[in-house]
């Protein structure tokens, strides 16, 4: 079972209910944090690091020398990343999608496979807890290829929660691709509302089954209840507002850890997606 947990923009508590939901599942579980530009899950889960790898994806080198000036990577290139200007070939790395289509089509092999760094990948343990994340490289705007990465760790056979990078662009499609089901935290505003609309119709497009956690379920309206019921869009938890909350999440504490009553609940979450997952 692979979940991911993902949310239309943030600050929403996406990484709350993606912690809570790994240690409150009793079976050995992968918690991978894809949230690369800003992963943070390993600040709740002070994992031992066992392992750092540097990722790099392919950029194109060009021999001037071979290069005929033809033009067909430039034709073939959707990222204008590689041009001719006069005699010369000019690559922009930074744009730079890494599909090696340019390689492909040189008649003349001038074109070979260079790298270019864009972060560090690391895994570790925390009981029974397995923990990978990413750390973009600052400057870097390539997350893809670094979340691939991260997603290797998916363990086909065993439980792996995922927590995607906010928002509904490239980067969180990586990160929900190929899932059994994405869970879409929320909170009862408006501004919530408007993002879990974007949330939702990029997981309808991608075929894969949703329900919704709302967080801060006392404060707001009645928006995101009344959306999900039109949709027939569960929504499998509500978590209140609380002070005591707040105040360990700012000092990095799990929420399933606080207490019993809380792993409970994420335990019990866990079994409805296992449920809705099937249907
Ligand atoms: S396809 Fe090859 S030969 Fe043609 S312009 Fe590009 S690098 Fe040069
Ligand atoms: S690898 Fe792909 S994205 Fe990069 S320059 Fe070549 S064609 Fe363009």
């Amino acid at each position: 079972m692979i979940v991911t947990v993902a949310s239309g923009k943030g600050g929403t508590g996406k990484t709350t209910v993606a912690t809570s939901l790994a240690c409150a599942i009793s079976d050995s579980v992968h918690l991978l944090d894809c949230d690369v530009e800003e992963p943070n899950v390993h600040i709740f889960l002070h994992p031992k690091i066992q392992y750092q790898e540097t990722v790099y994806t392919m950029v194109p080198e060009v021999d001037q020398e071979r290069c005929n000036g033809c033009r067909k990577c430039v034709d073939i290139c959707r990222f204008s990343a590689i041009t001719v200007v006069g005699q010369k070939l000019l690559t922009f790395p930074e744009l730079c999608h890494g599909c090696v289509g340019c390689m492909v089509v040189c008649p003349e092999n001038a074109i070979t496979e260079g790298g270019r760094e864009v972060g560090k990948f690391e895994i570790g343990q925390r009981g029974a807890i397995r923990f990978g994340h990413g750390l973009l490289r600052i400057g870097e705007a390539m997350a893809p290829p670094l979340i691939r990465k991260v997603r290797e760790q998916i363990d086909d056979k065993g439980i792996t929660i995922i927590d995607a990078p906010p928002g509904t662009s490239c980067p969180v499609i990586t990160a929900m691709r190929g899932v059994d089901f994405v869970l879409l935290v929320t909170e009862p505003t408006p501004f919530g509302l408007h993002d879990l609309k974007l949330a939702v119709e990029a997981v309808i497009k991608l075929g894969i089954p949703c329900g919704i956690v709302i967080n801060r379920s006392d404060l707001g309206d009645n928006g995101v209840q009344d959306y999900a019921q039109q949709q027939g869009i569960p929504v499998l938890m509500e978590i209140p507002f609380s002070r005591e909350i707040a105040r360990n999440y700012s000092k990095g504490r799990i929420l399933a850890e606080q207490s019993p009553k809380w792993r409970e609940k994420f335990a019990g979450l866990y079994e409805k997606i296992k449920i809705c997952a099937a249907c």
